[in-house]
């Protein structure tokens, strides 16, 4: 299948002359560029000028977690639990299934609500329906006493950490809503003009994808990482990085082995450095585990992609690649000391950053690392010294939207509010090239955007930039030349 896009304008990633030329995909890839193009036998597509980009990554998600979250009460952004109990009670006055059906919220942040909730306001606006609100980090829910009665828990307010991991996996979904959330995620990523995720896979990693891919729906590309208790599974089945998944049709990848070193912001539990240098926090593992582990992945062809979100982390985790020779990323580093820039640098680690967790988190950041903000996303101070940053959301934690990341890393906060630390932001072509794995160049993979407008057009302030980045249309996706939106 050959597809000539007729008058196209590139965007300016790294300069390229903006007149119009016409771009052919064949094969899977950019086949030829050039003014005039005749290409017998293609599908025609007159782009009027149109601007073209390479298409977006999403370099952390979980996806099937986010694919959850569109059946879910949407309470993000609440500052209180009576905000949360009038979403309930919405929701519930929109209903028109049984009457017992049991509905679950996702997305609150018990950081930013002013108080604690009892379990007797919820009761208040549930009626039949069992109710559980699960907080955007994950790590607590609320459950009014029909749902508490239905697990077989019972507590008042807010179930936290140990408990709530326990029970957080039984709350199930039925799978035909799951199956069509995935189709519609799917969707909405391509309209986005996403082409590739790294999908970051608690268990049954090859599944989900697979199975999709087997039922003939129209895939972005994926890497799919996985977690040290699958690691065996993995090298058993002789797959390395990069390896082409069964039935994946060249977009299905292995990924890397997932390791999560330290906590987070928002639980209190990253392991971080205060301003007179005692540590605090949690580490997940020791020096050697890490070593270990890190060691495992790459004797068996594996990268390892560890989580290390303070500072303290990082130090451990940098000890780790140095003493294991493993190769990979960073993910989060939302707080870097300044002295391990170079050691960044040295062992070749690309930082995978989310940078719409500053616009969720620092008013918490401001708060819990008091003296230590300078050293928070720092993505000017470290592209200047030439550390590679790759942008991502870790939905469903912040939503799967790479202009939202973009502009977020451009203005350091959402742009009707001043700039966090505007020392540190970046332009809107550093935050594009972050967002990106490929060029529009001949012999590139097809993986192409039509945009209504220049994305990085040059505006005068870094708040427009940022409104101008999500204000951005994508017309048209394609993904390996198959156009998918
Ligand atoms: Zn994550």
């Amino acid at each position: 299948m050959t597809t000539l896009l007729r008058s196209v304008r590139r965007v300016p990633l790294d300069g390229e002359p903006t007149e119009p030329v016409d771009v052919v995909l064949a094969f899977g890839r950019i086949a030829a560029i050039g003014t005039g193009v005749d290409e017998e036998g293609a599908a025609v597509e007159e782009c009027d000028g149109r601007w073209i980009s390479p298409g977006l990554w999403d370099e952390h998600t979980h996806f099937e977690q986010w694919a959850q979250t569109a059946l879910r009460v949407d309470t993000a952004g609440t500052t209180d639990p009576s905000q949360a109990c009038r979403r309930v009670a919405d929701h519930i006055a929109s209903l028109d299934g049984p009457p017992d059906a049991l509905v679950v919220g996702f997305g609150h942040r018990m950081s930013s609500w002013s108080r604690e909730p009892s379990t007797v306001e919820l009761d208040a606006v549930s009626g039949a329906h069992p109710v559980i609100l699960m907080a955007g980090d994950a790590h607590s829910g609320w459950l009014n006493t029909t749902a508490q009665r239905m697990y077989g828990v019972s507590f008042d307010g807010i179930c936290r950490e140990g408990d709530w991991f326990a029970l957080m996996p039984r709350v199930s979904d039925d799978p035909h809503d799951l199956a069509d959330a995935r189709l519609r995620r799917i969707r909405e990523l391509f309209a986005l003009g996403v082409v590739g995720l790294v999908d970051l896979v608690m268990d049954d990693h090859l599944g989900p994808w697979q199975r999709l891919a087997a039922e003939g729906v129209t895939l972005p590309r994926v890497d799919i990482g996985v977690f040290p208790s699958t690691l065996d599974e993995v090298i058993a089945a002789g797959l390395r990085t990069g390896d082409p998944l069964p039935g994946g049709d060249g977009l299905l990848r292995m990924g890397s082995l997932k390791i999560i070193a330290d906590g987070s912001l928002s639980s209190l539990t990253a392991a971080r450095r205060d301003a007179d240098g005692a540590v605090s926090g949690h580490f997940a593992y020791t020096l050697d585990e890490l070593v270990d582990m890190q060691s495992r992945a790459r004797a068996h062809g594996l990268t390892v992609a560890t989580h290390a979100i303070g500072d303290a982390s990082l130090s451990q985790v940098l000890d780790a690649y140095e003493a294991s020779g493993a190769t990979g990323t960073i993910e989060h580093a939302q707080l870097v000391d300044r002295t391990e820039i170079s050691r960044i640098l040295r062992l070749g680690l690309p930082l995978s950053v989310q940078p719409w967790h500053l616009v969720d988190d620092w008013r918490a950041m401001d708060e819990l690392w008091p003296g230590r903000c300078d050293d928070a996303f720092p993505f000017r101070s470290l592209l200047d010294a030439g550390v590679s940053l790759r942008l991502g959301s870790d939905a469903p934690v912040a939503p799967l939207d790479p202009w939202r990341a973009m502009a977020a890393a451009v203005h350091r906060n959402t742009p009707d509010l001043e700039s966090w630390h505007p020392e540190e932001r970046i332009t809107a072509t550093e935050a594009f090239r972050a967002s990106v794995r490929t060029r529009v160049a001949v012999g590139q993979p097809a993986d192409v955007i039509l945009l209504d407008a220049n994305p990085l057009e040059p505006l005068g302030d870094s708040a427009s930039t940022a409104s101008h980045l999500v204000g951005t249309t994508v017309s048209a996706t394609y993904v390996a030349g198959r156009r998918t939106y």
